[in-house]
């Protein structure tokens, strides 16, 4: 180890400078000698030393001088002084100009090694002290410069931010997220959630985070609020210590005001357009129907063809603009929902009964497995007449012929699972995630024939997703397709309502 570290031995002594260094060599020191002060800063200046072992009085240049010399170009280098007994005064006024120690010839080997190796010791320990101070240092800018450029970030945020504490206390938000909740001035910090935005909601999720409850740590949760008359999509999310701890928040704020009035307008518009041509379309397809009955005159082979040609796209149009409708209303909100305690084997029943003629001129045998005394669940009726003759129109129109469609409904405690499954062309993988989206249809020579619109299973999602319900699918080319309906039973809705 000692190897690593130089002793310098400056005496014009040749004989002390040869003893010292054996004896230092010995110890497993490098050893340089330099005959007097001058020659001893030249060594210096050409490599590092750790510790000079220095002579008090020698020609050219003494001790004095060459502590005053290192004092101001090697600062961390000790220097022991090596004096006789007459000089140790001169000696002590070294020690007041800066020597670490001095030892008075004759020495034994034994002291001249002890003071040899604390001098080493102090240098090392000085050495990392320095090394220690410059890491805190740089850490400390890193940290200040980190700081600032967080802050300049987050100011210029066009979006809102809030940071909470690991106590759900408001420490931080920039001055965004206060012009967007109308806080004219910024209450103190750490304050209240309460004094940025007083939602139920939000404090909720918040808590929730806190809670930590859910070990994901990609876990956030994502809400529409509506506070001082403006529409933000809220993002929030726990962020955590090196211990794994939850220390806190970080919310999101995104107005989304101006997505929302264009939504209304096109809703009304869509709602408008397709209300105005609903009412001329019914007549047109029921004039059609009075032509084709025969009832305004006899018709010719060909002219019943046209007809019925434009009769099939007449109600294809009109089943479009329901559907259309249907989606507006269900976007405008689920105020009219009316959710009362429903038994879907009723509903499911009818339907069944409803969709067989259907089914067996497409050649697709209906089958209902639905178990007696079913859970009932809260949902408005219509909402899952439609979903239902959906998803059960889909399975038919998407089966061969001979194939068999089934609706089964199974109880599973918290919720009712209701599946709907076919033995038809099936979904390939890739499509899937797409189905659900508005006017989206899978394009394929197989589903080219079966007319539609691309707007069910966006309204199913939407109609069960009111209902706090989920819709999954899965598929199997060729072989069949099941969609998988889950709703809460009563029971729970009214405790996840906390009997709202
Ligand atoms: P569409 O009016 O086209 O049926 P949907 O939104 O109901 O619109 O369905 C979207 C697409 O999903 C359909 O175009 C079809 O390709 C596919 N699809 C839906 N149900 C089934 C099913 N049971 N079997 C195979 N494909 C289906």
């Amino acid at each position: 180890m000692s190897d690593q570290y130089t002793v310098l031995v400056v005496d014009d002594e040749e004989v002390l400078r040869l003893g010292c260094s054996r004896v230092l060599k010995s110890e497993g020191y490098r050893v340089a000698t330099a005959a007097n002060g001058k020659e001893a800063l030249d060594l210096l200046a050409a490599k590092p030393v750790n510790v000079v072992l220095c002579d008090l009085k020698m020609p050219v240049m003494g001790a004095l001088e060459v502590l005053e010399e290192v004092s101001v170009r090697f600062p961390g280098v000790p220097v022991i002084i090596m004096t006789g007994l007459g000089t140790v005064a001169d000696a002590v006024e070294c020690m007041k100009k800066g020597a670490y120690d001095f030892v008075t010839k004759p020495f034994s080997i034994d002291h001249l090694t002890m003071v040899v190796r604390r001098a080493l010791e102090k240098q090392l320990l000085e050495e990392r002290a320095r090394r220690l101070q410059a890491e805190q240092a740089r850490n400390l800018y890193n940290l200040a410069m980190e700081q600032s450029r967080m802050h300049t970030i987050v100011n210029c945020m066009a979006d809102g931010v809030l940071v909470t504490n690991r106590e759900g206390e408001v420490v931080l938000c920039n001055s965004t997220l206060l012009q967007l909740l109308g806080v004219s001035a910024s209450p103190p910090q750490p304050g209240p959630l309460h004094a940025y935005l007083d939602d139920p909601d939000f404090k909720e999720a918040i808590a929730s985070l806190l809670a930590g409850a859910d070990p994901d740590r990609n876990r956030f949760i994502a809400q529409e609020l509506c506070a001082n008359r403006i529409h933000l999509r809220v993002l929030s999310a726990p962020f955590y210590g090196p211990d794994d701890q939850i220390l806190g928040t970080v919310t999101v704020f995104h107005d989304i005001t101006h997505f929302k009035e264009l939504d209304e307008m096109k809703n009304d518009f869509v709602r408008m357009v397709s209300h105005e041509l609903r009412s001329p379309l019914a007549a047109i397809k029921q004039q059609h129907a009075v032509i084709l009955d025969g009832l305004a005159g006899e018709l010719t082979d060909k002219q019943r063809e046209l007809l019925s040609r434009a009769h099939a796209k007449i109600q294809g149009l009109l089943e479009l603009i329901n559907d259309l409708l249907d989606v507006a209303k269900m976007e405008a909100g689920h105020g009219q929902l009316e959710q009362i305690p429903l038994d879907l084997s009723d509903i499911l029943a009818e339907l069944v009964e409803l969709l067989r003629e259907r089914a067996a001129s497409q050649k697709v045998i209906l089958k209902l497995e639905v178990p007696g005394g079913i859970p009932l669940v809260l949902a408005d009726r219509r909402s899952m007449e439609e979903v239902f003759t959906n998803l059960v129109s889909n399975a038919i129109n998407y089966s061969p012929d001979g194939g068999e469609v089934k609706i089964a409904a199974i109880s599973r405690g918290d919720y009712l699972e209701v599946l709907v499954s076919d033995q038809g062309i099936g979904i390939e993988p890739e499509e899937l995630p797409k189905i659900f989206d508005k006017f989206y249809r899978v394009k394929s020579p197989k589903t080219r024939l079966v007319i539609g619109t691309g707007l069910g299973l966006a309204l199913v999602k939407g109609l069960i997703e009111a209902h706090r319900g989920s819709v999954d699918v899965e598929s199997a080319v060729g072989v069949g397709t099941t969609f998988k309906v889950k709703l809460p039973t009563v029971t729970d809705m009214k405790g996840a309502d906390g009997g709202k």
